[in-house]
């Protein structure tokens, strides 16, 4: 059983790298210039540090609790633990210290949070800012034309340093419509680069997942975060 899952995860990071690096190809970029991150909620630790004997050096959980009770098993020598779910102010300091990035920072008072602790941990941690690109309800996320804004505010807070943008768009029904979402951002992505705002650096553009990462890799991404193409379908969830 144990065995056949193994199996199945080295032939699915390899077809998965293989996808990811023509992606690239076809975007005009190397391998190299795209990170592969994994997410791995529901995943055991010995197939996720399976997977990091196989290469991988990025992987993302989404929810603190389950971070926690896998923080230490993981093989942290050889990868990047970041933290990619919806984070709730009073979680932060359990996280601050552990992961290396935080990709789901979306208002002022996260972020002043993730300062603080940071501060008070003597660390550094790395943010990215969550877009709400499909503008939905109840969807985390600052709203796009709510984004300069949230950058100017934060910009200047202690220990922690903004490294780019992430988007979970809508479920869409086509490859095209879910391509213009990634355009979208692909462009926001891009706008706030070329205001070089101080203190704020526009390297990671973090989108895509399993159905959808070649696709965010054409139109613009440099990190996919993949989890059921590479595990299995989990056993719960909308997302196939
Ligand atoms: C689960 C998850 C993914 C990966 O989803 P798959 O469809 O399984 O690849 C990516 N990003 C976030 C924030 C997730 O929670």
């Amino acid at each position: 059983m144990t065995e056949k899952l193994f199996r199945d995860v080295e032939y699915n990071y390899n077809l998965i790298e293989e996808r990811i690096s023509e992606a690239a190809a076809k975007a005009g970029k190397s391998r190299e210039d795209i990170t592969f991150l994994a997410a791995t909620k529901t995943v055991d630790v010995e197939v996720i540090n399976y997977a990091i004997s196989l290469g991988l050096r990025y992987i993302g959980e989404n929810k603190v609790q389950e971070l926690l009770s896998k923080y230490e098993g993981y093989n942290l020598n050889d990868a990047s633990l970041q933290f990619i779910g919806h984070l709730q102010s009073n979680k932060v300091r359990q996280i601050v210290g552990k992961v290396d990035l935080i990709q789901s920072v979306d208002s002022v008072k996260l972020a002043k949070e993730v300062s603080r602790q940071s501060v008070k941990n003597n660390v550094n941690t790395d943010i990215l800012i969550e877009v709400n690109i499909g503008m939905e309800e109840n969807k985390s996320g600052v709203m796009p034309e709510g984004l300069l804004e949230l950058l100017d505010e934060i910009k200047d807070f202690e220990n922690i340093k903004v490294k780019g943008l992430m988007a979970i768009p809508p479920i869409c029904d086509s490859k095209q419509k879910i391509s213009k979402f990634f355009s979208k951002m692909n462009k926001i992505f891009i706008d706030i680069k070329d205001k070089k705002i101080d203190n704020i650096s526009m390297d990671i553009l973090s989108m895509g997942m399993s159905a959808d990462y070649y696709e965010a890799i054409l139109e613009g991404a440099n990190m996919v975060r993949v989890g059921s193409s590479l595990f299995g379908a989990r056993n719960y969830g909308t997302n196939a």
